[in-house]
């Protein structure tokens, strides 16, 4: 089936459409057992659509056809510049369709037009690009050895490589995971979240377009517990690359010890610390921390959701960061509004599991300096939370231990130095920190110090396709973007010859 609809919004004039089958070997399919899944407007809580969910039949049909397609059209059969081409021809369709990606996604995630059109799609767009670059430049060294002899090293695909990927940044998440596997000449298995399917399927529409070999690229939604947990399971299945929550990430890899022993990288989640130190420039601080919490309503994996502020300069901040999230409250709403700034969160289930936080945080002594409920102007039925700033916080607190993954920042004050790196490292994760301060010496000690696979000096949550992304601790390990990512998505073979 498809789904369309027309919008005649201030953001977006049109028709938004998509496949809702499963894409499986170059066609549009239901699932064997004619299962779907209700796919919800989060601004509105009304359904959009029905997509297929997939099972462990369509996963095997899928498996299936990707290492058909590995061994007759992919892999090391197509030239790295063909394989490239292909990629850069997929951008441009994307980037000649990408007003419609991202009103599908508004529609989807809920994210502001803003955000979803010039942030996330500017972002995946790069990434495809730039993968499309590698796929030619992928070598390995020569090194002579002893008794005559010479060996070379070889970058080789793992082969089908399963995907699956979490509901905060649907689009973007497909183009980190897909365009570096296929430029290494991997062929792919991608399960999208099963709350935000949309924009995934969309794409396999442009993957045909662009003249993809079928099988090559699939694309199936379905549940964790079923479509996911039959892909972890996989014997074909080489490779295995998630983004999604710490306690799944620990099933995955469970399955892959279970099963064939695929190579897993994970991407999990973080409870990032933001430092402000007395020395830093506040109007800065105060713009980065609010970016850092409250964009894409929080639900960001590398979210600043623990700030650290210096006493000297806590006051002054407070009062202009509480002055930035109370504009940014009046902002909130329909994506597609002019002027909305902050979208609502993703489901309903997110919506209590935030507002459980917000509450237990309450329950514990914290204090909420600003928000911490609806906005009073947003309907009752979309899933809205206000921005929310929580002070007086102590490090034993569910909110400054677990991740929200919403609009939640948690401010607790400091003294020294010493004490800010203690705090910003007593939790499990090391996903992303960040640092500032106006002094050099003091940015490079203190970034140097913390345990976080990312490290933002005076600026946070930027991130950049050329420069690697990933964890430290429980928020996991591999890498994805930048040259990183090749490594992730290949394996290499030592050849020695006899001279
Ligand atoms: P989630 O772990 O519930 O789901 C992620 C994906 O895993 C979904 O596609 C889901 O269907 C699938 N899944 C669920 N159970 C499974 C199972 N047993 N076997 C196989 N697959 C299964 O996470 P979420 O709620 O979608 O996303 C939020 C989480 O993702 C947060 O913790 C966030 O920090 C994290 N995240 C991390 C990054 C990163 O790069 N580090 C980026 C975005 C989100």
């Amino acid at each position: 089936g498809t789904f369309k609809i027309e919008l005649d919004t201030p953001a977006y004039k049109g028709s938004v459409s998509c496949n809702t089958g499963l894409f499986i070997n170059g066609k549009y399919v239901d699932a064997v057992d004619g299962g779907t899944i209700d796919v919800i407007n989060p601004s509105t809580g009304k359904l959009l659509t029905k997509v297929a969910a997939a099972t462990e039949k369509d996963v095997d049909i899928a498996v299936e056809a990707a290492r058909k397609a590995y061994k007759t059209s992919w892999g090391l059969k197509v030239h790295g510049a063909q394989r490239g081409a292909l990629l850069m021809k997929l951008a441009n369709l994307l980037e000649a369709n990408i007003d419609e990606f991202a009103a599908l996604e508004c529609l989807d995630v809920g994210k502001p037009w803003s955000e979803s059109r010039i942030a996330d799609m500017g972002l995946t767009l790069r990434t495809l690009k730039y993968y499309a670059g590698w796929a030619d430049k992928i070598h390995g060294q020569t090194i002579e050895t002893g008794e005559a002899k010479l060996a070379y090293t070889r970058h080789e695909p793992y082969g089908v490589v399963g995907q699956i990927i979490p509901w905060n940044y649907p689009l973007t998440m497909l183009s980190w995971k897909i365009a570096p596997a296929l430029a290494t000449g991997n062929v792919v298995v991608l399960k999208p979240s099963e709350i935000t399917p949309l924009t995934a399927l969309k794409f396999g529409e442009l993957v045909n377009e662009a003249g993809f070999p079928p099988g090559v690229v699939n694309i199936i939604p379905g549940y964790g517990p079923t479509a996911g947990h039959a892909i972890a399971m996989h014997p074909h299945i080489r490779k295995i690359a998630f983004t999604g929550s710490a306690i799944t990430g620990r099933k995955i890899q469970e399955a892959s010890a279970k099963s064939n022993l695929k190579v897993v990288s994970l991407e999990l989640g973080g409870k990032s610390p933001n430092i402000i130190f007395d020395d830093a420039d506040v109007e800065q601080a105060v713009k980065w921390a609010a970016i850092a919490i409250f964009s894409n309503s929080g639900q960001v994996c590398i979210a600043g959701s623990r700030i650290f502020v210096q006493e000297g300069i806590y006051d002054t901040f407070m009062k202009a960061f509480s002055t930035a999230a109370q504009g940014l409250s009046a902002k909130t709403g329909d994506p597609f509004s002019e002027g909305t700034a902050h979208g609502p969160v993703v489901s309903q289930t997110q919506f209590d599991r935030v507002m459980h936080y917000i509450d237990s945080a309450k329950a514990a002594g914290a204090k909420a300096f600003i928000g911490g409920d609806r906005p009073s102007h947003t309907t009752s039925e979309g899933f809205f939370i206000n921005p929310t700033i929580f002070t007086e916080c102590t490090p034993d607190m569910k909110i400054l231990q677990e991740e929200v993954f919403g609009p939640v920042a948690a401010v607790v004050k400091f003294k020294t130095e010493e004490e800010a790196i203690e705090m910003a490292n007593d939790t499990e994760y090391g996903l992303a920190s960040a640092v500032f301060t106006e002094s050099v010496s003091r940015a490079v000690r203190v970034s140097n110090a913390l345990e976080a696979g990312m490290a933002f000096v005076n600026c946070n949550v930027t991130t950049e396709y050329n420069v690697p992304f990933g964890g430290y601790k429980q928020s996991g390990y591999g890498r994805e973007l930048g040259a990183y990512a090749i490594e992730t998505y290949t394996q290499v073979k030592a050849v020695h010859i006899n001279v």
